[in-house]
Parts: C-alpha cells; sequence; structure tokens
C-alpha cells in the first residue's frame, strides 16, 4: 500500500485509498490534523504534533515548528540540546504518519506519495525525499500540492475543464493553473510566494496586539519581547475567531497585571493589506503565464486553512468575479488528493485511469560563454534549456559551440533559475564530456535535458563529430544524495529516543493541561493546576484501565479553560 502525505509548514495529514476512496486516517490522538511541530520532553526524548505544540507556549527552547520554510536550505536548527536539520525534523512527522496508518490498517507501510508546493525548487524536493527515507518510507512519488487539490475535487473525472487552485496554508502561497484536457490532467502555470501564509497574518494582528501594549509604554518594549509567544498564540486565536466573528476581545498576563487587547474584522483588514495585494501578483503571473484569461475559468478552488479567512474570499470573488469552489475541507483537500495519486501509481483497479501532468516550476539550463559585439568573451551566461512552466515529463536539446581554439572538453554546468547571471542560479551539477581539437566554435555538442514528473533531471551530451554520448547522469534527486550524509543521518535519528507511542496521549493531556494553566490566571488556573495534580496522581498508580477512564475526562474538563 502506497499512503499519501500532505507535508504542510503547519499541518500535515495522512490518507490511504481504501474502498475505492480516499480515506484520511486519524492520529493517536483521534485527528485528522497532526500539527508540524516536533518537541524535546524532559527527558530528551522527541515528541510530535499537538502534544509538541502545547510545549510552543511552555517549553519555546525545546520545540520547533515552521521548519518546512528551512527545507532545501543548510539550516542547523537547535532544539533542547539537539541539532538538527530541516529534513531530520520533517522525519520525524512523516515516521509518526506513517505509524498512525500502521495502527489502522495493521499493516506496514513503506511507501509514499508527499506532496510539495508547486514553488519548491529541486533542492526542496530532494530534501523532501530524503526526509521520506529518513522515516523509513519510499516516496514513489513528489506531488504538487495544487494538482493533488485537483484530484481531490475530482476534476480529473470531469470533461475538459480550466482551474485555478488558490492555496494559502501557514507558510505557502501557491498559485496554480491546471487544464484537464482528454483524460490528461496538466498543470499550465504554477506561481507563488514560499515565504508567504496564514502566519504572516497572525504575525499582522501580533504586531498590532504588540503596538497596543506598548502604547504610551504599558508594557516597555524589553518586556515585550519576552512576551512575543503569548502574544503570538493570542494573534492566532484573534485570527481564527474573526474567521466567524466581528471581534476579538481578550487580554494578556503579565506580572499577575491583565491588559486588555482586542480587535475588529475591519482592523484585521487593514492591518493585512500589504499581505492581501501580496495575494495578487502570483495569481497575475500564473494566468498570464499559462494563457488563460480569469473568466476562462470553470473551477477556482480555495485551498489551506487560510482560506477559510473572510477575507480571502472576498478577495478571491473580486478578482475572479465568481465565488470559489470551497466544498471540500480546506484542510483535507490535498492529503485526499494524494491518496488519489497514490492509488493511481499502484494502478488501483477502483480508480478510472487519468494521466497527470506537470510543469517545470524553474527555468534549467547550462553555463556558456558569449561574446560581445567587439569579441571580449562574457563568462557565467545562463543558457536556458527547459523554460520555466514547460509541462513536463518533457525533453528539450540545444547545440552549444566551443569558445576556445584546440579546446578538449566542455565542462557542461547545469543551473537553475531564472537570473542571466549563473551566481544568481542554483547550481545543480555538471557533467564533462572530450571534444576533438579544432578551432573554436567548430566542434558542436548536443544538451539534451529530459525532466520528468518527480523532477528528476536527465542530462545526456552528445559530441556531433564522434558521435559520443554522455548520459544517464542525473543530477537531481535521491541518487545523487551523498550516501555517506544519509547514513550520518540516520544514525544519528538512530541514536535518539522517541516518546514511546503508549504514553503519548497521557503525555498529549499533561502537556495540555500545563499550557492551559499558564494561560489562564486567578481562580481558573488554580482549578487547572489541580486537575494537573489530580491527573498526574492517577499516572503514577500506574493502573491503566483507571487512567484510560479518566484521561477523556479529564480533557474534557479542560475544554473550559481554554481561552
Ligand atoms: P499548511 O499547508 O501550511 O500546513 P494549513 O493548510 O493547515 O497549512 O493551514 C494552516 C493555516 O491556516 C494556519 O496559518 C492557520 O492559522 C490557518 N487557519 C486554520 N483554520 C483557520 C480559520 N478558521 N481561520 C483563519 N485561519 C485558519
Ligand atoms: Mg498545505
Amino acid at each position: 500500500m502506497i499512503i499519501g502525505i500532505d507535508l504542510g509548514t503547519t499541518n500535515s495529514l495522512v490518507s490511504i485509498w481504501q474502498d475505492g476512496e480516499s480515506t484520511l486516517v486519524k492520529n493517536l490522538l483521534g485527528d485528522f490534523v497532526t500539527p508540524s511541530v516536533v518537541g524535546v520532553d524532559d527527558d530528551g526524548r522527541i515528541i510530535v504534533g499537538a502534544p509538541a505544540k502545547d510545549r510552543l507556549l511552555t517549553h519555546p527552547s525545546r520545540t520547533v515548528a515552521v521548519f518546512k520554510r528551512l527545507m532545501g536550505s543548510n539550516a542547523s536548527i537547535k532544539i533542547a540540546d539537539l541539532v538538527l536539520k530541516p529534513q531530520e525534523l520533517s522525519s520525524f512527522i512523516l515516521k509518526q504518519l506513517k505509524e498512525d496508518v500502521e495502527a489502522f490498517t495493521g499493516e506496514k507501510v513503506s511507501e509514499a506519495v508527499i506532496t510539495v508546493p508547486a514553488y519548491f525548487n529541486d533542492t526542496q524536493r530532494k530534501m523532501t525525499k530524503l526526509a521520506g527515507r529518513l522515516a523509513g518510507l519510499k516516496v514513489e512519488r513528489l506531488l504538487n500540492e495544487p494538482t493533488a487539490a485537483a484530484l481531490a475535487y475530482g476534476l480529473h473525472e470531469e470533461k475538459d475543464n480550466e482551474i485555478l487552485v488558490f492555496d494559502l496554508g501557514g507558510g505557502t502561497f501557491d498559485v496554480s493553473v491546471l487544464e484537464m484536457f482528454d483524460g490528461i490532467m496538466e498543470v499550465r502555470a504554477s506561481a507563488g510566494n514560499n515565504r508567504l501564509g496564514g502566519e504572516d497574518f497572525t504575525r499582522a494582528i501580533a504586531q498590532y496586539f504588540t503596538e497596543q501594549l506598548n502604547h504610551d509604554g504599558l508594557i516597555p518594549s524589553d518586556r515585550l519581547h519576552k512576551l512575543e509567544p503569548k502574544i503570538l498564540a493570542e494573534a492566532e486565536r484573534a485570527k481564527v475567531h474573526l474567521s466567524t466573528h466581528h471581534e476579538y476581545e481578550s487580554h494578556l498576563v503579565e506580572d499577575e497585571k491583565r491588559f486588555a487587547i482586542s480587535i475588529t474584522r475591519q482592523k484585521f483588514e487593514s492591518v493585512c493589506e500589504s499581505l492581501l495585494s501580496q495575494l495578487q501578483q502570483p495569481i497575475l503571473q500564473a494566468l498570464n503565464d499559462s494563457s488563460i484569461a480569469a473568466n476562462q475559468l470553470d473551477h477556482v478552488l480555495l485551498v489551506g486553512g487560510a482560506t477559510r479567512m473572510p477575507i480571502i474570499s472576498k478577495l478571491v470573488t473580486k478578482m475572479f468575479g465568481v465565488f470559489p469552489n470551497k466544498s471540500l475541507d480546506p484542510d483535507q483537500a490535498v492529503a485526499k488528493g494524494a491518496a488519489i495519486q497514490a492509488a493511481l501509481k499502484s494502478q488501483d483497479e477502483s480508480i478510472e485511469e487519468v494521466v497527470l501532468t506537470d510543469v517545470c516550476p524553474y527555468t534549467l539550463g547550462i553555463e556558456v560563454v558569449t561574446d560581445t559585439y567587439d569579441s571580449k568573451l562574457v563568462q557565467g551566461v545562463f543558457s536556458p534549456i527547459i523554460e520555466r512552466n514547460n509541462t513536463i515529463p518533457t525533453s528539450k536539446m540545444q547545440t552549444y559551440y566551443t569558445a576556445n581554439d584546440n579546446q578538449e572538453s566542455i565542462n557542461i554546468k547545469v543551473f537553475q533559475g531564472e537570473s542571466r547571471n549563473t551566481a544568481n542560479n542554483i547550481y545543480l551539477g555538471n557533467v564533462t564530456v572530450d571534444v576533438p581539437k579544432g578551432l573554436a566554435g567548430h566542434q558542436s555538442i548536443e544538451v539534451r535535458f529530459s525532466y520528468d514528473t518527480n523532477g528528476l533531471l536527465e542530462v545526456e551530451a552528445l559530441v556531433v563529430q564522434t558521435a559520443e554520448r554522455t548520459s544517464s547522469l542525473i543530477v537531481t534527486g535521491e541518487d545523487d544524495l551523498n550516501d555517506e550524509q544519509v547514513n550520518k543521518s540516520l544514525e544519528k535519528l538512530k541514536s535518539l529516543k522517541i516518546h514511546p507511542r503508549e504514553s503519548m496521549e497521557n503525555t498529549s493531556v499533561l502537556y495540555r493541561a500545563n499550557r492551559l494553566y499558564e494561560q489562564n490566571i486567578g481562580e481558573k488556573r488554580e482549578l487547572v493546576g489541580r486537575v494537573v495534580d489530580y491527573f498526574t496522581g492517577i499516572l503514577e498508580s500506574a493502573d491503566e484501565e483507571k487512567i484510560n477512564a479518566v484521561r477523556e475526562q479529564v480533557n474534557r474538563e479542560l475544554d473550559q479553560y481554554e481561552l
């Protein structure tokens, strides 16, 4: 069985193909959504999901979130006394989702389809695959999130249509224009911003709250800095509240003093004005790149939790003059689509065949030397071979000539990016071919790029005179991952202790209670404290039956202390 995973910046979900349909699988705590948060507990063991998220507030130095934004970078993330890479952190999430499916089906799982933002570049895709490998999953395919959403909406079963997917998650924004034509689902264009998401809206509110709290020196700036996690938590709550209400009012506690904070929907709109305008440009670019006019669209899909904000529907409706489609839960669409892709991959009979194509999100090319009008050589010039937004799989060829007299070899350096200057693009790898000596410009090579839907690039060079071919050089993808590096990561992860699954439910109730203790004040706080003591006592009794009976009751009791 291949599982489908939406590995989100904020939240991750897993689904499987079962009885002819895509079925989301609940985690150990009974939720479909697992927050993409990793923490280290007081015994140095890794915790993942909601209990880790609870500790963002109470143990900020032992907890990390939104690390997907660092995917593909060389960042080292400090968490308690560990130093981890973004792909290592992601692997904990994937592993837990894998185990959730194993617990649900009773079967071992070893293969997955994982979704990635359409905007992810090659390194980011590669690292996502690596994360899968570190979690013990063979990544059968990476699937663009918007394509997954269109599958979830069943649009691959419809006749010809044009679709725009607007996906605003926690940390990424993707716009894709898809076309369903003759049984082929094609991504015509994708654009976006992998540094823009719902969290930015939260931060805009937090900024506004901070100004409120700092007004007339109410709370001095240095103390406000310490309060940052609490202000952010309040801002997040305000944002979600404003999706269904017109005003949010609360207070913040500092030194046993209460400070009022509030925001109206109207004020919210004005503090995120610049964010809203940033959403428009990628939409225009995707439409432009796909040569599809806004009024030709048959469907506009809203995907991602942040599209629950009414200002987003409003913006989209205004831009397209039609109401967007949001009949599926916007958090779940991508994960559902991933399992549909998994079924397609394993050729499940219960699913009608549909051919999926994608687009290459960036231009791929090589470095060349060109000459100016006065015959001076210019080094480091980018020569595109496969242009951005080309449909993939694709294969494209270009001919190049020697630049120097008696040149003996040509070093083909492969880059990804849009700049004419290769120094500004991302270097992917190189291949060297020997050419017969001769005058400059007299020897030629044909360079062929073949790019597949997994984001793997094959570079093939043919020396025209000798007919010698140098090929099968996979510049990107899993195969060129440095094995030593992978093994080092695997060793490191093996040495880490993971919080045992058996006690996770108890732990999560305890962490939640501790968070609520910090968030409440006065009498309520005292009552939460008593719940903590009571439950800790029960846990110490080690009487499993009793613990299980009491846990649910405690959890329900805690509900009333949620702000
Ligand atoms: P990702 O794909 O990045 O993991 P999700 O699609 O799960 O993200 O969306 C997460 C974002 O959605 C968060 O920024 C969260 O605050 C926001 N969100 C979730 N529910 C709501 C809501 N009801 N109103 C406003 N924003 C919401
Ligand atoms: Mg998402």
